[in-house]
């Protein structure tokens, strides 16, 4: 809905999207039928914005479409996912193609995608560490691109759209034009990409949110606990309404606030805002589910 018209979207400001984005997240459902679901919508939104004319035609158009899946992988077994500017994975230009080599994991629905944006280091000897890596396509049926699992997660491996997987990179050979914009730029798309994607998630939970909530208080008034009394009555019940309605209303403001910032000023200087509401928003998801589930009991797990 966000994207310009010209590549098939509404244009719609990240101040109208957040709204979309919260009535979608009310079912698993919503965002993968309006085409943007994680992790395609946050590649969908670095191609338009940064792919060139053969990308765009390559790998957007049949994504925008619904054709392919994609996916992305930064986090590496071996170093910290909370310091992309230290990544294991290079991939050294050999002529007019890179040859990627390392491991990957939590690349999620890898499973059947059709491509993967894999950064590597290109730069090692660039003084700056912000500018080592690049952003480059790799297409899932390359020579040496091995998913060796798909990560358990709780317990389930999942499969297909629901999966994260583990890859090997064994000499994986890309043309050099499947580099996104220029070599070193990789941190920086990160940004780009990932603060965005960061209202995506946080008004997906509101959504989230909204509906445990609503789940909640109709619970509340139809269980008795008593003849003559429900658990409405109880004062602990009553607590945990009021304090997820006043938490998810400041929670969504809070997310309204950095997309209205980066409409008007960019990612970039909306740095400390798309912090805040990815560990604050978060929290309130689980504090709302947790009281929705203790509120229906048994019946709740
Ligand atoms: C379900 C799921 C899906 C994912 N999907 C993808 C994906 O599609 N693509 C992808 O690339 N990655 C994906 N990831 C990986 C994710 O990006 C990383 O898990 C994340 O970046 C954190 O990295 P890490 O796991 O290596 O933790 P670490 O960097 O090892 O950090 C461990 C803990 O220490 C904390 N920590 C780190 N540094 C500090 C510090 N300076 N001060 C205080 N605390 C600190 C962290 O917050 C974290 O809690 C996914 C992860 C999950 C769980």
């Amino acid at each position: 809905p966000f994207l310009p018209k010209d590549h098939g979207g509404m244009n719609m400001p990240f101040l109208e999207f957040a709204a979309v984005s919260e009535i979608l997240g009310a079912s698993p459902l919503g965002h993968y039928t309006f085409g943007c679901q994680a992790p395609d919508i946050g590649n969908i939104e670095l191609l338009s914005m940064f792919g060139n004319d053969q990308q765009k035609e390559t790998y957007l158009r049949p994504l925008m479409a619904g054709e392919i899946r994609s996916c992305i992988a930064m986090a590496e077994p071996d170093r910290p996912g909370s310091n992309p500017t230290w990544l294991d994975t290079n991939a050294v230009l050999d002529e007019d193609e890179y040859v990627i080599n390392g491991r990957k994991w939590f690349t999620s629905c890898v499973d059947g995608a059709a491509f993967c944006i894999v950064m590597a280091v290109t730069n090692p000897d660039e003084e700056s560490r912000h500018k080592r890596a690049s952003m480059i396509i790799v297409p899932t049926n390359t020579p040496g691109f091995e998913i060796v699992r798909n990560i358990p997660i709780m317990g389930d491996v999942g499969k297909g759209f629901f999966s994260h997987g583990e890859v090997q990179y064994t000499n994986v050979r890309v043309p050099k034009e499947n580099i996104i914009q220029t070599p070193g730029n990789g941190f920086r798309l990160a940004q780009e990409r990932l603060g965005p994607g960061r209202i995506h998630h946080c008004m997906r939970w509101i959504g989230i949110c909204e509906r445990a909530f609503d789940m909640m208080c109709q619970r509340a008034v139809d269980r008795k606990v008593k003849p003559g009394a429900t658990l409405s009555d109880q004062p602990v019940i009553r607590t945990w309404i009021s304090e997820s309605r006043a938490e998810i209303n400041a929670s969504r403001l809070l997310i309204l606030e950095c997309a209205k910032k980066i409409d008007d000023e960019g990612a970039p200087a909306a740095r400390t805002e798309i912090s805040l509401i990815k560990f604050h928003v978060a929290n309130v998801l689980m504090k709302v589910l947790d009281r929705a589930i203790q509120t229906h009991g048994a019946l709740g797990i």
